[in-house]
């Protein structure tokens, strides 16, 4: 992305946040690293930056009222197992929802209508399932 010396000072304060998140490909890093070096400026810029997300860092992780309420996990988990088992059930009534539907589709003839017709009766079919 960056040559070898060729970062600006403008690149540098775009860059930054990425920076201290670890999220810039290594040979951006390098180019970053290489600059911070060279331009007392943009080193002092980068630590204040970097002491501004330790402080509030800091403060996120010492506020108590920010914590998850008691059970909340559990019950996301059960809720989000009900949302993933009626879309993968639902999945079935649309002719892309499945890799054989899809492979069926052209060949059969089928048109985006049949699975309208027929997506009431395979989610009948998937909310019944449990009953077995
Ligand atoms: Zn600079």
């Amino acid at each position: 992305m960056y040559g070898w010396n060729d970062l600006e000072c403008s690149d540098l304060r775009e860059l930054t946040e990425l920076y201290l998140g670890g999220e810039l490909l290594t040979e951006t890093n390098h180019a970053v690293m290489r600059h911070l070096q060279r331009c007392a400026s943009c080193r002092r810029e980068v630590k204040v930056r970097s002491d501004l997300r330790s402080t509030l860092r800091a403060a996120f992780m010492g506020a108590h009222e920010l914590d998850e309420p008691e059970g909340f996990a559990d019950r996301l988990g059960s809720l989000l197992l009900v949302a993933v088992t009626f879309g993968a059930s639902a999945a079935f009534a649309m002719p892309i929802g499945y890799q054989t539907s899809l492979m069926i589709f052209g060949p059969g003839g089928y048109r985006a209508r049949d699975s309208v017709k027929m997506g009431p009766y395979w989610i009948s079919c998937s909310l019944q399932s449990p009953c077995f």
